[in-house]
């Protein structure tokens, strides 16, 4: 049970930043300005970069059962994008990783959807040179959410392959996380069009690369591979890649193309919002028999398990 938010005030660390009642906001809790606040209150100026231009990095890391999954990786990833972006934040990871606990204790979750994000931010002046924004660093905690519901988790989804193409790795890099997203959401609108529930669009060669919020894997007689060109290296693709490893299988980051996918033993999709989800029919066909292939399982339930070994999660201190 979730202790009392004064409780949770009273026994937080004594910070610079201001508490918030979560009675009043059980939406989540972020971080700004060096404030806490209740999500309805965490709000940018239009003038942001990072709205206007999309010019902003971020992750997203979740807390399942109280415990931070691959933090690590998280901060290593997003720190990695602010200084390619060359953005400069006043915080380093210790900070962070304590920012990122406080929004996830003042909400009182155990199951949470941690974001960190870093815009470019807005110039004093309204100069046009990106050189003189000031950079803002933006988290929040909110309750875990997951590309596939309950049902969609048993039975696998139903994706569309979309021809839209993901934006070059030479006009965005894919390894800076990123809100590039208007070509995802065409892949989403083409996908809904066919009576899909979710897409997977293309890379420039016309290989399958990601869908939005995650990547893709297919099972071949016991072996797996993953799109290597185009996509966010993601923590849960990585985490599957770990995984094979510790279990003997040979899983490698190779081009599929979309006879290939539909041909595969099993598909499923990785992302931090809901961990390695099945995929059962592509476009029309259904994949092998249309149930979720043993291999798939087996990964699901050896991620899920890794949530409380030490060696791949951290506690969240909660008063
Ligand atoms: N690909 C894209 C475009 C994403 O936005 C995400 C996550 O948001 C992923 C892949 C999956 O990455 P991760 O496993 O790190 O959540």
């Amino acid at each position: 049970m979730t202790p009392p938010m004064t409780q949770l005030i009273a026994a937080l660390p004594p910070l610079d930043e201001h508490h918030v009642d979560r009675r009043r906001h059980p939406h989540g809790v972020a971080f700004m300005d060096g404030q806490y606040l209740p999500m309805s209150e965490a709000k940018i100026s239009v003038l942001d970069w990072g709205f206007l231009h999309s010019d902003a990095t971020y992750d997203t890391v979740h807390v399942w059962n109280g415990r931070f999954f691959r933090l690590d990786l998280h901060l290593e990833r997003f720190f990695r994008g602010i200084e390619r972006l060359r953005m400069k934040l006043p915080y380093d990871r210790e900070k962070i990783a304590s920012i990122l606990n406080n929004c996830v204790a003042l909400s009182g979750h155990r199951s949470a959807y941690v974001e960190m994000i870093c815009t470019r931010g807005s110039s004093p002046t309204f100069s046009r040179d990106p050189r003189q924004a000031e950079n803002r660093f933006i988290a929040f905690a909110v309750p875990f959410g997951s590309v596939a519901n309950k049902e969609q988790l048993e039975r696998g989804l139903h994706v569309a392959i979309s021809e839209t193409v993901r934006i070059p790795p030479k006009s965005v890099d894919p390894a800076i996380k990123n809100y590039h997203w208007l070509d995802l959401v065409k892949g989403l609108y083409d996908a809904y069009d066919r009576g899909a529930e979710t897409a997977l669009i293309v890379d420039t060669n016309g290989h399958i690369a990601e869908g939005p919020g995650f990547n893709v894997f297919v099972v071949k007689e016991g072996s797996l591979r993953t799109p290597a060109y185009g996509v966010l290296p993601g923590i849960t693709r990585r985490t599957v890649f770990d995984l094979c490893a510790n279990i003997g299988l040979s899983a490698t980051a190779a081009d599929i193309g979309g006879a290939e996918i539909k041909g595969a033993d099993e598909v499923f999709i990785t992302s931090t919002a809901g961990g390695i989800m099945p995929v059962t029919r592509i476009d029309d066909a259904a994949i092998a028999n249309g149930r979720v292939g043993p291999v798939t399982r087996r990964l699901m339930d050896l991620y899920w398990q890794k949530h409380d070994d030490p060696a791949w999660s951290t506690a969240v201190s909660y008063p």
